[in-house]
Protein backbone atom coordinates (compact mmCIF):
# COMPACT_ATOMS: atom_id res chain seq x y z
CA UNK A 1 0.00 0.00 0.00
CA UNK A 2 2.86 2.27 0.77
CA UNK A 3 3.94 2.19 -2.91
CA UNK A 4 0.58 3.22 -3.93
CA UNK A 5 0.40 5.97 -1.55
CA UNK A 6 3.64 7.15 -2.68
CA UNK A 7 2.20 6.94 -6.56
CA UNK A 8 -0.56 9.13 -5.54
CA UNK A 9 1.54 11.74 -4.60
CA UNK A 10 3.69 11.91 -7.52
CA UNK A 11 2.08 10.59 -10.04
CA UNK A 12 -0.44 13.43 -11.31
CA UNK A 13 -2.79 11.50 -13.75
CA UNK A 14 -5.07 9.74 -12.03
CA UNK A 15 -6.90 6.71 -14.53
CA UNK A 16 -9.35 5.78 -12.35
CA UNK A 17 -11.14 9.20 -12.37
CA UNK A 18 -10.84 9.23 -16.67
CA UNK A 19 -14.19 8.09 -18.72
CA UNK A 20 -12.91 5.61 -21.12
CA UNK A 21 -12.47 7.98 -23.91
CA UNK A 22 -10.00 10.05 -22.10
CA UNK A 23 -8.12 6.92 -21.05
CA UNK A 24 -8.29 6.38 -24.76
CA UNK A 25 -6.68 9.93 -25.16
CA UNK A 26 -4.13 9.41 -22.13
CA UNK A 27 -2.89 5.52 -23.88
CA UNK A 28 -2.25 6.27 -26.91
CA UNK A 29 -0.75 10.28 -27.11
CA UNK A 30 1.22 9.71 -23.85
CA UNK A 31 2.20 6.41 -24.10
CA UNK A 32 2.32 5.85 -27.66
CA UNK A 33 -0.27 2.72 -27.32
CA UNK A 34 -3.00 1.33 -29.44
CA UNK A 35 -6.42 2.34 -28.30
CA UNK A 36 -7.54 -1.08 -27.74
CA UNK A 37 -5.30 -1.04 -24.51
CA UNK A 38 -7.42 1.41 -22.87
CA UNK A 39 -10.61 -0.77 -22.75
CA UNK A 40 -8.80 -3.48 -21.66
CA UNK A 41 -7.18 -1.18 -18.47
CA UNK A 42 -10.71 0.29 -18.16
CA UNK A 43 -12.00 -3.40 -17.75
CA UNK A 44 -9.61 -3.53 -14.97
CA UNK A 45 -10.09 -1.10 -13.23
CA UNK A 46 -14.15 -0.79 -13.29
CA UNK A 47 -15.15 -4.10 -14.00
CA UNK A 48 -13.03 -6.03 -11.87
CA UNK A 49 -11.90 -2.80 -9.81
CA UNK A 50 -7.96 -3.21 -9.67
CA UNK A 51 -6.22 -1.33 -7.33
CA UNK A 52 -2.70 -2.08 -8.70
CA UNK A 53 -0.88 -1.97 -11.77
CA UNK A 54 0.24 -5.50 -10.97
CA UNK A 55 -3.13 -7.34 -11.11
CA UNK A 56 -3.28 -6.11 -14.87
CA UNK A 57 -1.23 -9.96 -15.72
CA UNK A 58 -2.25 -9.60 -19.40
CA UNK A 59 -0.46 -6.15 -20.09
CA UNK A 60 3.24 -6.56 -20.38
CA UNK A 61 5.52 -5.76 -17.81
CA UNK A 62 6.87 -3.13 -19.64
CA UNK A 63 3.47 -1.59 -19.73
CA UNK A 64 2.86 -2.17 -16.13
CA UNK A 65 5.86 0.17 -15.65
CA UNK A 66 5.10 2.52 -17.71
CA UNK A 67 2.03 2.98 -16.45
CA UNK A 68 2.87 3.33 -12.83
CA UNK A 69 5.52 5.68 -13.54
CA UNK A 70 2.99 7.94 -15.43
CA UNK A 71 -0.16 7.56 -13.36
CA UNK A 72 -1.66 6.18 -10.36
CA UNK A 73 -4.99 4.53 -9.75
CA UNK A 74 -7.19 6.60 -7.01
CA UNK A 75 -8.71 3.98 -4.51
CA UNK A 76 -10.10 4.22 -1.13
CA UNK A 77 -9.26 2.15 1.50
CA UNK A 78 -11.58 0.54 4.20
CA UNK A 79 -10.73 2.12 7.60
CA UNK A 80 -13.91 0.36 9.45
CA UNK A 81 -16.88 -1.48 9.27
CA UNK A 82 -20.27 -1.92 11.67
CA UNK A 83 -22.76 -3.88 11.06
CA UNK A 84 -26.91 -3.66 11.98
CA UNK A 85 -28.52 -6.22 13.66
CA UNK A 86 -30.69 -5.86 10.28
CA UNK A 87 -28.38 -6.71 7.76
CA UNK A 88 -27.27 -3.16 7.16
CA UNK A 89 -23.43 -2.63 6.83
CA UNK A 90 -21.74 1.18 7.42
CA UNK A 91 -18.44 1.10 5.68
CA UNK A 92 -16.28 3.97 6.44
CA UNK A 93 -13.00 4.33 3.95
CA UNK A 94 -9.93 6.62 4.05
CA UNK A 95 -8.69 8.71 1.20
CA UNK A 96 -5.02 8.76 0.30
CA UNK A 97 -5.27 12.17 1.99
CA UNK A 98 -6.64 10.59 5.25
CA UNK A 99 -10.12 11.76 4.84
CA UNK A 100 -12.86 9.58 6.06
CA UNK A 101 -16.00 8.99 3.72
CA UNK A 102 -18.78 6.67 4.64
CA UNK A 103 -21.05 4.23 2.57
CA UNK A 104 -23.91 2.04 3.64
CA UNK A 105 -24.82 -1.67 2.62
CA UNK A 106 -27.98 -2.17 2.75
CA UNK A 107 -28.88 -5.92 1.57
CA UNK A 108 -32.83 -7.19 0.38
CA UNK A 109 -34.65 -9.60 -0.87
CA UNK A 110 -35.02 -8.92 -4.16
CA UNK A 111 -31.89 -6.00 -4.54
CA UNK A 112 -28.49 -4.83 -2.96
CA UNK A 113 -28.20 -1.11 -2.55
CA UNK A 114 -25.68 0.78 -1.56
CA UNK A 115 -25.61 4.77 -0.70
CA UNK A 116 -22.81 6.48 -1.65
CA UNK A 117 -20.55 9.60 -0.49
CA UNK A 118 -19.91 12.46 -2.82
CA UNK A 119 -18.16 14.89 -0.81
CA UNK A 120 -15.76 14.71 2.13
CA UNK A 121 -18.61 16.51 4.59
CA UNK A 122 -21.21 19.11 3.72
CA UNK A 123 -21.45 22.75 2.85
CA UNK A 124 -25.21 22.72 2.93
CA UNK A 125 -26.25 23.27 6.79
CA UNK A 126 -29.26 20.68 7.12
CA UNK A 127 -29.64 21.55 10.50
CA UNK A 128 -31.05 18.20 11.67
CA UNK A 129 -28.21 15.95 9.77
CA UNK A 130 -25.08 14.72 11.29
CA UNK A 131 -22.98 15.13 7.94
CA UNK A 132 -24.07 18.83 8.25
CA UNK A 133 -21.95 20.09 11.31
CA UNK A 134 -19.10 19.09 9.71
CA UNK A 135 -18.98 21.56 7.20
CA UNK A 136 -17.06 21.11 3.81
CA UNK A 137 -13.15 19.20 4.01
CA UNK A 138 -13.42 18.59 0.06
CA UNK A 139 -15.07 16.93 -3.10
CA UNK A 140 -14.43 13.59 -4.01
CA UNK A 141 -12.79 12.76 -7.45
CA UNK A 142 -14.65 10.55 -10.05
CA UNK A 143 -12.35 7.46 -8.68
CA UNK A 144 -12.80 7.98 -5.25
CA UNK A 145 -16.69 8.03 -5.74
CA UNK A 146 -16.56 5.02 -7.38
CA UNK A 147 -14.13 3.33 -5.91
CA UNK A 148 -16.88 3.02 -2.80
CA UNK A 149 -18.53 0.85 -4.93
CA UNK A 150 -16.09 -1.30 -6.28
CA UNK A 151 -14.77 -1.96 -2.23
CA UNK A 152 -18.40 -2.89 -1.56
CA UNK A 153 -18.65 -5.65 -4.54
CA UNK A 154 -15.55 -7.10 -3.02
CA UNK A 155 -16.66 -7.31 0.43
CA UNK A 156 -20.09 -8.32 -0.31
CA UNK A 157 -18.69 -10.78 -2.55
CA UNK A 158 -16.24 -12.26 0.12
CA UNK A 159 -19.10 -11.61 2.80
CA UNK A 160 -21.80 -13.89 0.69
CA UNK A 161 -19.55 -16.40 -0.59
CA UNK A 162 -20.44 -15.02 -4.44
CA UNK A 163 -17.53 -16.93 -6.46
CA UNK A 164 -19.18 -14.89 -9.95
CA UNK A 165 -17.50 -11.77 -11.43
CA UNK A 166 -20.11 -10.07 -11.40
CA UNK A 167 -20.98 -6.96 -9.63
CA UNK A 168 -23.19 -8.26 -6.70
CA UNK A 169 -24.26 -4.37 -5.94
CA UNK A 170 -27.38 -3.99 -7.92
CA UNK A 171 -28.72 -0.47 -7.00
CA UNK A 172 -27.06 2.85 -6.33
CA UNK A 173 -28.26 5.71 -4.28
CA UNK A 174 -26.38 8.71 -3.81
CA UNK A 175 -27.19 10.23 -0.82
CA UNK A 176 -24.23 9.49 1.45
CA UNK A 177 -22.05 12.39 2.76
CA UNK A 178 -22.04 15.54 0.68
CA UNK A 179 -24.62 17.07 -1.73
CA UNK A 180 -23.93 15.57 -5.13
CA UNK A 181 -24.65 18.19 -7.38
CA UNK A 182 -22.85 20.39 -5.65
CA UNK A 183 -19.67 18.56 -6.69
CA UNK A 184 -21.46 17.80 -10.39
CA UNK A 185 -18.78 17.45 -12.79
CA UNK A 186 -17.23 14.41 -10.81
CA UNK A 187 -20.30 13.02 -10.29
CA UNK A 188 -20.98 13.35 -13.50
CA UNK A 189 -17.85 11.59 -14.29
CA UNK A 190 -18.14 8.86 -12.15
CA UNK A 191 -22.14 8.09 -13.38
CA UNK A 192 -20.22 8.26 -16.77
CA UNK A 193 -17.88 5.15 -15.36
CA UNK A 194 -20.87 3.26 -13.93
CA UNK A 195 -22.94 3.25 -16.44
CA UNK A 196 -20.33 2.02 -18.88
CA UNK A 197 -20.85 -1.19 -20.56
CA UNK A 198 -17.43 -2.03 -20.22
CA UNK A 199 -17.20 -0.91 -16.56
CA UNK A 200 -19.79 -2.26 -14.07
CA UNK A 201 -23.26 -1.32 -16.47
CA UNK A 202 -25.13 -0.18 -13.92
CA UNK A 203 -29.06 0.68 -15.17
CA UNK A 204 -29.75 4.43 -15.30
CA UNK A 205 -32.92 2.96 -13.90
CA UNK A 206 -31.08 1.68 -10.90
CA UNK A 207 -29.32 5.21 -9.95
CA UNK A 208 -30.62 7.59 -7.61
CA UNK A 209 -29.38 10.47 -7.18
CA UNK A 210 -30.65 12.91 -4.25
CA UNK A 211 -30.62 16.81 -3.90
CA UNK A 212 -31.57 19.75 -1.24
CA UNK A 213 -32.13 21.84 -4.17
CA UNK A 214 -29.39 23.23 -6.10
CA UNK A 215 -32.09 24.52 -8.57
CA UNK A 216 -29.17 25.55 -11.40
CA UNK A 217 -27.67 22.45 -11.09
CA UNK A 218 -31.24 20.58 -11.42
CA UNK A 219 -31.83 21.43 -14.53
CA UNK A 220 -27.79 20.58 -15.49
CA UNK A 221 -28.23 17.30 -13.92
CA UNK A 222 -31.45 16.42 -16.26
CA UNK A 223 -29.86 17.29 -19.68
CA UNK A 224 -26.52 15.75 -18.81
CA UNK A 225 -27.40 12.45 -16.98
CA UNK A 226 -30.15 10.13 -17.53
CA UNK A 227 -30.74 8.72 -13.72
CA UNK A 228 -32.95 9.43 -11.78
CA UNK A 229 -33.88 12.18 -9.36
CA UNK A 230 -34.86 12.62 -5.44
CA UNK A 231 -35.34 15.75 -3.79
CA UNK A 232 -34.85 16.11 -0.16
CA UNK A 233 -37.79 17.81 0.87
CA UNK A 234 -38.36 17.81 4.41
CA UNK A 235 -41.15 20.90 5.17
CA UNK A 236 -43.99 22.07 3.64
CA UNK A 237 -43.69 25.82 4.19
CA UNK A 238 -40.67 28.00 2.99
CA UNK A 239 -40.79 29.03 7.20
CA UNK A 240 -39.89 25.77 8.41
CA UNK A 241 -37.83 24.94 5.16
CA UNK A 242 -35.36 28.35 5.50
CA UNK A 243 -35.35 27.37 9.21
CA UNK A 244 -33.99 23.32 9.25
CA UNK A 245 -32.18 23.77 5.49
CA UNK A 246 -30.23 27.13 4.74
CA UNK A 247 -30.63 26.52 0.69
CA UNK A 248 -34.28 26.89 0.97
CA UNK A 249 -33.17 31.01 1.76
CA UNK A 250 -31.64 30.18 -1.86
CA UNK A 251 -34.02 28.64 -3.46
CA UNK A 252 -37.24 28.35 -2.05
CA UNK A 253 -40.01 25.88 -2.57
CA UNK A 254 -41.79 27.43 -5.52
CA UNK A 255 -38.60 27.77 -6.92
CA UNK A 256 -37.48 24.38 -6.43
CA UNK A 257 -40.85 22.86 -7.55
CA UNK A 258 -41.09 24.75 -11.09
CA UNK A 259 -37.58 23.17 -11.90
CA UNK A 260 -38.92 19.72 -10.93
CA UNK A 261 -41.94 20.39 -13.55
CA UNK A 262 -39.64 21.46 -16.05
CA UNK A 263 -37.44 18.21 -15.11
CA UNK A 264 -37.21 16.15 -18.62
CA UNK A 265 -38.35 12.74 -16.97
CA UNK A 266 -38.21 9.62 -18.76
CA UNK A 267 -41.25 7.76 -19.42
CA UNK A 268 -42.95 5.94 -16.26
CA UNK A 269 -40.57 7.52 -13.81
CA UNK A 270 -41.59 9.79 -10.81
CA UNK A 271 -39.05 12.49 -8.93
CA UNK A 272 -38.90 10.84 -5.11
CA UNK A 273 -39.29 13.54 -2.35
CA UNK A 274 -37.77 12.66 0.52
CA UNK A 275 -39.38 13.88 4.00
CA UNK A 276 -37.94 13.43 6.77
CA UNK A 277 -39.96 13.64 9.70
CA UNK A 278 -39.66 15.33 12.88
CA UNK A 279 -41.81 15.56 15.87
CA UNK A 280 -43.79 19.16 16.09
CA UNK A 281 -41.55 20.25 13.27
CA UNK A 282 -42.85 19.29 10.08
CA UNK A 283 -45.18 16.50 10.81
CA UNK A 284 -48.86 17.80 11.18
CA UNK A 285 -52.02 17.50 9.22
CA UNK A 286 -51.49 20.98 8.06
CA UNK A 287 -48.19 19.91 6.59
CA UNK A 288 -49.56 16.62 5.01
CA UNK A 289 -52.51 19.61 3.34
CA UNK A 290 -49.86 21.65 1.98
CA UNK A 291 -47.66 19.19 0.76
CA UNK A 292 -50.55 17.19 -1.29
CA UNK A 293 -51.07 20.89 -3.03
CA UNK A 294 -47.82 21.15 -3.39
CA UNK A 295 -46.89 18.10 -5.39
CA UNK A 296 -50.33 18.23 -7.03
CA UNK A 297 -48.91 18.43 -10.45
CA UNK A 298 -45.94 16.62 -9.87
CA UNK A 299 -45.21 12.67 -11.07
CA UNK A 300 -44.12 12.19 -7.54
CA UNK A 301 -43.45 9.62 -4.65
CA UNK A 302 -43.07 10.99 -1.14
CA UNK A 303 -40.74 8.55 1.00
CA UNK A 304 -41.23 9.20 4.86
CA UNK A 305 -38.22 8.74 6.46
CA UNK A 306 -38.90 8.83 10.17
CA UNK A 307 -36.30 11.15 12.15
CA UNK A 308 -33.21 9.28 13.15
CA UNK A 309 -31.78 10.65 16.59
CA UNK A 310 -28.40 12.58 16.24
CA UNK A 311 -27.41 13.59 19.84
CA UNK A 312 -27.47 17.03 19.95
CA UNK A 313 -29.10 18.65 17.08
CA UNK A 314 -32.49 19.20 19.14
CA UNK A 315 -34.95 17.23 16.95
CA UNK A 316 -36.91 13.83 17.51
CA UNK A 317 -38.68 11.77 15.46
CA UNK A 318 -42.54 11.31 14.75
CA UNK A 319 -44.52 8.01 16.47
CA UNK A 320 -45.44 5.37 13.97
CA UNK A 321 -49.35 6.29 14.37
CA UNK A 322 -48.32 10.01 13.28
CA UNK A 323 -46.53 8.89 10.20
CA UNK A 324 -49.20 6.11 9.36
CA UNK A 325 -51.87 9.71 9.55
CA UNK A 326 -49.36 11.57 7.81
CA UNK A 327 -49.11 8.94 5.27
CA UNK A 328 -52.82 8.52 4.86
CA UNK A 329 -53.48 11.78 4.79
CA UNK A 330 -51.34 11.97 1.45
CA UNK A 331 -52.57 9.16 -0.01
CA UNK A 332 -56.40 10.77 0.34
CA UNK A 333 -55.09 13.63 -1.61
CA UNK A 334 -53.76 11.13 -4.71
CA UNK A 335 -50.08 11.55 -3.58
CA UNK A 336 -47.90 8.22 -3.62
CA UNK A 337 -46.36 7.74 -0.41
CA UNK A 338 -44.58 5.43 1.79
CA UNK A 339 -42.83 5.01 4.96
CA UNK A 340 -39.39 3.77 4.16
CA UNK A 341 -38.07 1.19 6.32
CA UNK A 342 -35.35 2.60 8.86
CA UNK A 343 -31.88 0.89 7.92
CA UNK A 344 -28.76 0.79 9.74
CA UNK A 345 -30.29 3.13 12.95
CA UNK A 346 -28.44 1.23 15.96
CA UNK A 347 -24.79 2.20 13.82
CA UNK A 348 -25.11 5.34 12.59
CA UNK A 349 -25.75 4.43 9.00
CA UNK A 350 -29.26 5.86 8.68
CA UNK A 351 -30.25 8.82 6.40
CA UNK A 352 -28.88 12.02 8.38
CA UNK A 353 -26.55 10.05 10.46
CA UNK A 354 -23.15 9.59 8.55
CA UNK A 355 -20.51 11.83 10.46
CA UNK A 356 -17.63 9.31 10.88
CA UNK A 357 -18.10 8.86 14.48
CA UNK A 358 -17.71 5.49 15.41
CA UNK A 359 -20.78 3.43 17.56
CA UNK A 360 -21.65 0.59 18.96
CA UNK A 361 -21.96 -2.10 16.75
S1 LIG B 1 -28.88 16.32 4.61
FE1 LIG B 1 -27.51 16.00 2.86
S2 LIG B 1 -27.25 18.07 2.03
FE2 LIG B 1 -28.07 18.36 4.11
S3 LIG B 1 -26.24 18.61 5.40
FE3 LIG B 1 -26.76 16.41 5.38
S4 LIG B 1 -25.49 15.52 3.77
FE4 LIG B 1 -25.54 17.75 3.44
Amino acid sequence: MQTLLVSCVTSPVDIASLPLEALTAFLTEKLGEKPFRAKQIFRWLHQRGATRFEEMTDLSKDLRARLAAAAHIGVVEKDLEQRSADGTIKYRFKTHDGKLVESVYMPSPDRKTLCVSTQVGCAMACSFCATGTLGLKRNLTPSEIVAQIHQVNREVRANENITSTLRPLTNLVFMGMGEPLHNFENLKTALSILQHEDGPNFSSRHITVSTVGLVPMIERFGQETNVKLAISLNASDDETRSKIMPVNRKWNIEALLDACRKFPLKQGRRITFEYVLMEGVNDSDADAARLVKLLQDIPAKVNLIQYNNNPGLGFHSTQDSRAEVFREALAKGHVAAFIRQNRGRDIAAACGQLANVESPS
